[in-house]
């Protein structure tokens, strides 16, 4: 796909500020922080929203979360807290077509979000 960001991304074409990276994932800092700590989990495999989730991508949703996880904890969130976000679609304000889940830290969140 090579007119999804985040699959430039997975290419290599685009060079983002990664955080981490394994054979199913990459995790990024935000361009646009919504928060003092903001990272997206991305899978490298193209899958436009939650929409188009199928049951063979349940291991690689289920690694987004333990990424997630473990980035809260590597970054000393996990004890105060943190939000994950998954957004689909024009209502939820997905603005990128391919799943990512936000991680968001390092101030109070509030609920519901708005
Ligand atoms: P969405 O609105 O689809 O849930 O989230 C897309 C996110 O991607 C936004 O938080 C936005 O700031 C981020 N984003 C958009 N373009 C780029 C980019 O070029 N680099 C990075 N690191 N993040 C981006
Ligand atoms: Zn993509």
């Amino acid at each position: 796909m090579s007119d999804c960001l985040f699959c430039r991304m997975v290419s290599g074409d685009i060079k983002p500020d990664l955080l981490h990276a394994d054979e199913r994932l990459l995790v990024i800092r935000d361009i646009n922080p919504q928060a003092p700590f903001h990272a997206l989990v991305i899978p490298r495999e193209h899958i436009a929203t939650l929409n188009d989730l199928e049951p063979r991508h349940a291991d690689t949703v289920g690694r987004m979360y333990l990424a997630a996880r473990d980035l809260a904890a590597a970054q000393g969130f996990a004890a105060d807290g943190f939000r994950t976000v998954m957004n689909c679609n024009r209502l939820a304000g997905q603005t990128v077509f391919h799943i990512h889940l936000h991680v968001l830290a390092g101030r109070a969140m509030h609920w519901p979000p708005g």
